[in-house]
């Protein structure tokens, strides 16, 4: 699928070759979209890899309040002669990723979409400080300019992931933010901000350290609404945002490939 800018980018490589005249024009067409798509400019080489992936268990915090897994132990080794599992698990618990499908009718499943579009270059955002003492803290389109203004423009085809902090909570109560009333509060994306991201650069993917994409306690789940079903993927729950580079690494995502999921569990890579 084009990102944005994309289609503009072929209309002009088509006028520039004065493709638009005769009826090669489709042919023409889709060989250029080919051609012309961005590509993310990731590592060519790398030092080190960072794990941006939580262990998943049953205790691990969910959305939903049940366990995202649950591991029924099918063969023992000394009674077996070895050992095996069998699996239940939730789509998205633990460090997971959202597919378009998730928050879209039509949208591609995670078998869909392109390894090139796993592959990406990651811009990490830190909120942290602004998160610290506001729960419900969104990543707003002044953190982006901010960004920007330090690092450059956001690379094509990159992940940009939200730093707040989180990750450190996961074994305490504050990683939900939970009231009295049920409500959660951790930080994550601004509508606005993801708006921007959506209009004004190509982006792939969007990250977050919480357990979801928009803030705990938003109701009506904007930004899911508004990303997803524009063909791009989020990840939740990301861990070590603060080992990598606020520009440079790359992003490895790696996800079982199975037909028709919305989503599920990720390993997530960083090459710095
Ligand atoms: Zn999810």
């Amino acid at each position: 699928m084009c990102v944005p800018g994309c289609e503009q980018a072929v209309r002009q490589a088509l006028s520039r070759r004065g493709f638009f005249r005769g009826a090669g024009a489709v042919a023409a067409a889709s060989f250029a979209a080919t051609a012309v798509t961005p590509e993310p400019a990731v590592a060519a080489s790398f030092k080190r890899v960072v794990d941006l992936t939580h262990t998943m268990s049953p205790d691990f915090p969910t959305f939903f309040g049940v366990p995202g897994i649950e591991m029924q132990r099918e063969k023992d080794f000394k009674k077996d002669g070895f050992n095996m599992f069998w699996w239940r698990v939730v789509e998205h618990a633990g460090t997971h990723m959202d597919a378009p499908i998730h928050f879209s009718e039509k949208g591609n499943s995670v078998e869909m979409i392109a390894v090139s579009e796993l592959v990406v270059p990651l811009a990490v955002v830190d909120i942290s400080r602004k998160a610290i003492d506001n729960p419900d803290y969104q990543l707003s389109r002044a953190d982006l300019a901010a960004w920007e203004k330090t690092h450059g423009r956001l690379p094509n085809g990159c992940c940009v992931a939200m730093h707040s902090g989180w990750a450190q909570y996961v074994n305490d109560g504050k990683f939900t933010g939970r009231d009295v009333g049920g409500t959660f509060h951790f930080p994550g994306f601004g509508a606005e901000a993801v708006e921007w991201l959506m209009k004004e650069r190509q982006v792939r993917g969007i990250a977050v350290d919480t357990l979801s994409l928009d803030t705990g306690s938003s109701k009506d789940f904007k930004v899911h609404y508004m990303w997803l079903p524009s063909g791009r993927w989020g990840l939740e729950n990301v861990a070590n945002l603060d080992k990598v580079p606020a520009k440079g690494a790359t992003l490895v995502v790696g996800i079982p490939k199975v037909k028709g999921a919305t989503g599920g569990p990720a390993r997530l890579l960083a090459l710095v």
